[in-house]
Formats: structure tokens, C-alpha cells, sequence
């Protein structure tokens, strides 16, 4: 185990380890970027570097006592804080102030058995505003032999103060040829050679999204989708509210549709440009997309991507969701 344990994400790699082999380490650093592309991973594999007991400077053997409780989380001198419910009903999951004050006292002390103790805070954006405040006097004052690993895929979300505070690193979504070699490596279940590319089609770099179930069972609604970008306009304003109704009402998240609609449109603007099968995100939507994509001109489905983006940007602050899908859909009538 070591660095090369995380797939892809050269860049970031090769800035921790030369960190690491000339020893100019910060106090603080923000992984982001998307979901489930091995930042978590790779901030313990940066904690078994640091701290590891053989003798090379830049990574870790996977091994060594260190490594190994590292590795468990059973290791005195390193920290790993998440987002907990305070209550198992509880709407959102928070990391609230007196996590924070508890984590505060840790670092306070001298490290234990490491050379530096190490705190990885993941999902950093969910910490409550009280508990920010707090950790932003450890981010100011750092405590000596201490590197802390801060943990994000929504950076709009956190407060400048604290990102200025760190150096960022960012991580990439993952190439095809990293998610399709993992998807490869499952045991079970076994998928076919169709199901590893729709899968790999759909995973926008991510491996969570490579291994979801909604991977492959979302068509009827991705076929749906299809008829709104081919028909919406302002002589179809039924299909509009039609939707947007049932949007609001079905069990999927709006982040999460939105996501799919850019995904959509990203193909069909892909075929129009002449682009083949192999390389769509829905590649079992070939037959639905390919008609759509030659009606449709490529100034229209522009106009419409951009429109996603803008409410994406507008949800990813305190938008109201309903309202920001209508003005969504009234610019795509527009666009059309
Ligand atoms: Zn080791």
C-alpha cells in the first residue's frame, strides 16, 4: 500500500510527495474536488507517509506498525473527523463545535508515537457555523507537529477565510480506464462487457456512481428527459409544468437530475459534433438520442446546457429548488 494504492490523480501526488521528500510540509491542506474519487484514500495514505517507519522519505510501506494502525484507525496520533447525525432522525448529518473542541484538545498534546499527528476532517462544507468559527483558530494556530487534511466536494460552500488558510489541492474525476479497471476487480457481482462501458459511460469519473444500482436503471426517466430537451417550447408550456411537477414530487434529488440533464445534453451536442457510440455517457440511449441530436440545433442545446449550469450554481448556494427548475425550464423554451 501506498500512493500508488490511489488511482489517477497525478498532480496531487506528486505535490505530496515532493512535500514529503524535502520536508516542506504545510499545516494545512483542502482536497477537492468530486465525490468518490479517492481523496479519502489518499489523505490516509499521506497520514501513513508521514508517519511511516521504514526509511523512504516520499511514501508509505503499508506494513510497519505505524501504517498498519493508521490504516485501522486505531492509531493514537491520528484523527478522523466526519459529519454524524445527532439524532438517527435527524435531516442532515453536521460536525458540530463540540466535535471540534474535542479534536482541539487532542492536537493540543504532544504526539504520542508519531512524527506528526495528522486530522482529516471529511465533508468539511458540513460543519455548522459555530464549529467553523472554532476550527478556524486551529487553521490560524496551527499546534506544532500537526498537519491537518481538510476534505471537500462542495469548495463554493465553505467560507474563504478557511480555504486561504490551506494550500488546495485538487483532485480529478477519474479517466475511463481507472473506472473501468475497477469495475473489472469486483467479485460480484460480474457484470458483462455492455453493462462495465454504460456503467463506465455513466460514472462522469466517479466510482460511487460506477457501482450504483441507478448506474443502469434510470432509462425510463433518462428517456423522459430526452422528450423534454426534444419537445419543450413555449407552444408546449403543458410539458413544462407537467414535468417540472413531477420533479418535484419524485424520489430522485434535484442535484442529481440536473446532473443527468447536463449528462443528456453533453451527448447529444457529442453526437452532433460526430461523435460515435463508445464514447456517449448513456450509450444505451443511442437509438433515442441520435434523432433528437439531428433535429436539434447546436446554438439550442448550448443554450440549454448553460441554463442547467446557472441553476446547478444557483442550487449549490441557497436557491429555492422549484423556483430555479421552472426559470430552468423557461430559458430551455427559450433556447428552443
Ligand atoms: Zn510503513
Amino acid at each position: 500500500m501506498s500512493f500508488s494504492n490511489v488511482l489517477g490523480q497525478g498532480q496531487a501526488k506528486h505535490i505530496l510527495s515532493q512535500a514529503l521528500s524535502h520536508s516542506r510540509l504545510s499545516h494545512a491542506y483542502l482536497f477537492y474536488g468530486p465525490d468518490s474519487i479517492g481523496k479519502k484514500l489518499m489523505a490516509v495514505e499521506f497520514a501513513k507517509a508521514l508517519n511511516c517507519l521504514s526509511s523512504a522519505p516520499d511514501n508509505a510501506c503499508g506494513n510497519c506498525d505505524s501504517c498498519r494502525k493508521i490504516e485501522s484507525r486505531v492509531h493514537p496520533d491520528f484523527f478522523f473527523l466526519e459529519p454524524t447525525k445527532s439524532t438517527p432522525t435527524a435531516r442532515e448529518a453536521a460536525i458540530k463545535i463540540d466535535e471540534i473542541r474535542e479534536l482541539q484538545k487532542k492536537l493540543g498534546f504532544l504526539p504520542y508515537e508519531a512524527k506528526a499527528k495528522v486530522a482529516v476532517v471529511d465533508q468539511v462544507e458540513k460543519m455548522n457555523l459555530q464549529a467553523c468559527n472554532a476550527f478556524l483558530k486551529t487553521l490560524e494556530e496551527p499546534p506544532s507537529s500537526t498537519v491537518l487534511i481538510l476534505i471537500t466536494s462542495n469548495i463554493y460552500k465553505l467560507l474563504p477565510t478557511m480555504i486561504s488558510r490551506c494550500q488546495g489541492i485538487r483532485f480529478n474525476p477519474l479517466p475511463p480506464e481507472h473506472i473501468r479497471e475497477i469495475l473489472q476487480k469486483q467479485e460480484a457481482p460480474e457484470w458483462n462487457p455492455g453493462e462495465i462501458d454504460l456503467r463506465v459511460g455513466r460514472s462522469q469519473g466517479q466510482v460511487s456512481r460506477a457501482l450504483s444500482e441507478e448506474a443502469t436503471q434510470t432509462s425510463a426517466y433518462r428517456r423522459e428527459m430526452i422528450g423534454l430537451i426534444d419537445q419543450v417550447s413555449f407552444k408546449r408550456m403543458d410539458l413544462l409544468f407537467q414535468w417540472s411537477k413531477a420533479m418535484s414530487k419524485g424520489s430522485e434529488p434535484l442535484p442529481q437530475i440536473l446532473d443527468e440533464m447536463t449528462g443528456l445534453l453533453r451527448d447529444l451536442m457529442f453526437i452532433k459534433s460526430g461523435g460515435n457510440t463508445g464514447q456517449l455517457f448513456n450509450t444505451d440511449l443511442w437509438a433515442e438520442l441520435e434523432p433528437v441530436a439531428r433535429r436539434k440545433p447546436l446554438s439550442h442545446l448550448l443554450k440549454m446546457a448553460e441554463a442547467v449550469n446557472q441553476t446547478q450554481y444557483a442550487l449549490s448556494g441557497n436557491a429555492n429548488a422549484q423556483l430555479a427548475l421552472e426559470t430552468m425550464l423557461l430559458d430551455f423554451c427559450e433556447a428552443a
